[in-house]
């Protein structure tokens, strides 16, 4: 089943992508993560997202769906998570119709629910690995040795748009734009709402119930 994780910044759509690509061999498309990596190489597509991610506004729909389609096309039958896409409603409509072109469908949106005072201690203590992207907190889940990966010695760091000033922004705009995917996604039939707001493994484990 291919299946929407959305929620707001700092809900723990990459923290669940990553553990139901390593037990259920699904493939995690995420658009942050793309974008990042593009910024990283230097790409065309990297200079035209940066400024927006810095900022902590979106990057256009038109940018977005663009990079999405090429992505779908290549996927070859793998059930995938769609992690931070869509984000506004043009991208739900434009999704919907890429997903009819390449006979694939979704099973299910889930929205991560989780408080905003439990948002911004996430997204504030956040801190990741440059090299391989895994995720670490401050306080709740510091690597061994700070400011290194314990996986691959990577180097540590906080990401621009979790610094508290960019921070406010994401949040207003995902309030403004990616809340009503709710409402898109309920007049759909796909909505289902999981708690966000506990351990990783039982958020974990509640999606996976979904999906059997
Ligand atoms: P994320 O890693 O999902 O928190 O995304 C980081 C940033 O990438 C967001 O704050 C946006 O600037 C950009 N971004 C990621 N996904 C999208 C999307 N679907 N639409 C627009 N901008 C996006």
């Amino acid at each position: 089943m291919n299946i929407i994780l959305f929620g707001a910044p700092g809900a723990g759509k990459g923290t669940q992508s990553a553990m139901l690509v390593d037990k259920l061999g699904m493939v995690q498309i995420s658009t942050g993560d793309l974008f990042r990596s593009a910024i990283k190489n230097s790409t065309e597509l990297g200079l035209a997202a940066k400024s927006y991610m810095d900022r902590g506004d979106l990057v256009p729909d038109s940018i977005v769906i663009g990079m999405v389609e090429e992505v779908l096309k290549g996927l070859k039958g793998k059930s995938f998570i769609l992690d931070g896409f869509p984000r506004t409603v043009a991208q739900a409509e434009a999704l919907g119709k890429m997903l009819q072109v390449n006979s694939m469908s979704i099973g299910k949106a889930i929205f991560l629910e989780v408080p905003k005072e439990e948002l911004l201690d996430r997204l504030t203590g956040r801190r990741v690995c440059q090299s391989c992207g895994a995720v670490y907190h401050i306080h709740s889940k510091p690597p061994k040795e700070a400011g290194v990966c314990d996986q691959c010695s990577g180097q540590v760091v906080q990401r621009n748009d979790d610094k508290e000033d960019v921070i406010a922004t994401r949040l207003k705009t995902y309030e403004e734009n990616t809340l009503p995917l709710r409402g898109f996604y309920r007049d759909n039939g796909k909505y289902v709402e999981v708690s966000g707001n506990r351990e990783a493994g039982q958020v974990f484990e509640a999606i996976r119930s979904l999906l059997a």
